[in-house]
């Protein structure tokens, strides 16, 4: 893949949801770009810090983030975090940097997760995917001339059907997820990291079983990592029942 843009709800997303996958493909030379939606404002239980204050601080973590990873550019679209923007307000941000980008591929969180409360992840998750969708047409005529986009890859799904192995990449992960220091240096971090490693584990397990690589493994004891995604051809996105299960 020689281009792929990552649609993220909140200015972390995209390194705890593919960091290792994106770090991977940066190094082989592939063009990312991060495109951060909403500001961040309200990720914060201290009372001491103003909104305005932690929408700064993420903001620099962000780019700190993407450096770890080998981002190209990063896009940022300023909607207020957890604010009342509909899905057309974001799709309409969207595809002037889809046309311009022209992306092999566009990533996001999965808005179809069953109980996933955060109205940012589900209108982002829906919105990105109408955005690759209507990208392809001649709707939005100001937003730049057509351009299709083949395929969209969900991460943070529950029905993931392509899985990765990122282990080489698992420290340039963490390295970023860790450069949101508001998010993530706190007494819940270690807790978060286990749970972090133990998902990605499994990934890797089920990475082997389907590629039959278990006998292969034997007994090695290194922790092996992958990361999991949904990914459907555009024509999926649309009226397709099946997608589902594909
Ligand atoms: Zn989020």
């Amino acid at each position: 893949m020689k281009s792929l843009i990552c649609v993220q709800p909140h200015p972390d997303d995209n390194e705890v949801g593919a960091g290792g996958l994106i770090a991977m493909l940066a190094q082989k030379g592939c063009r990312i770009v991060f495109v951060t939606v909403t500001d961040g404002r309200y990720g914060s239980s201290d009372p001491s810090l103003s909104p305005e204050a932690l929408v700064d601080i993420r903001r620099h973590e962000r780019l700190s983030a993407g450096r770890c990873l080998g981002v190209t550019e990063q896009v940022e679209l300023g909607f207020e975090d957890a604010g009342e923007y509909d899905e057309r307000d974001v799709v309409e941000a969207l595809l002037p940097v889809l046309r311009r980008v022209r992306p092999e591929m566009v990533m996001t969180v999965d808005p179809w997760v069953p109980y996933e409360a955060h109205p940012d992840h589900q209108k982002v998750g829906r919105a990105t995917a109408a955005a690759v969708l209507f990208a392809g047409n001649i709707a939005y005529p100001d937003a730049g001339a057509p351009c299709h986009i083949p395929q969209v890859g969900f991460y943070a799904s529950s029905y993931p059907n392509a899985f990765v192995d990122v282990t080489r990449h698992w420290e340039a992960k963490m390295s970023a997820i860790l450069a949101h220091q508001s998010q993530f240096v706190n007494a819940e971090w270690p807790l978060l990291q286990q749970y972090f490693e133990y998902q990605a584990a499994e990934y890797h397990r089920v990475l082997r079983s389907r590629s039959g690589l278990d006998e292969l493994a034997g007994t090695a004891t290194e922790a092996r990592f992958a990361e999991a995604f949904k990914v459907l051809s555009t024509r999926q996105l649309h009226f397709f029942p099946a997608a589902v299960f594909s």
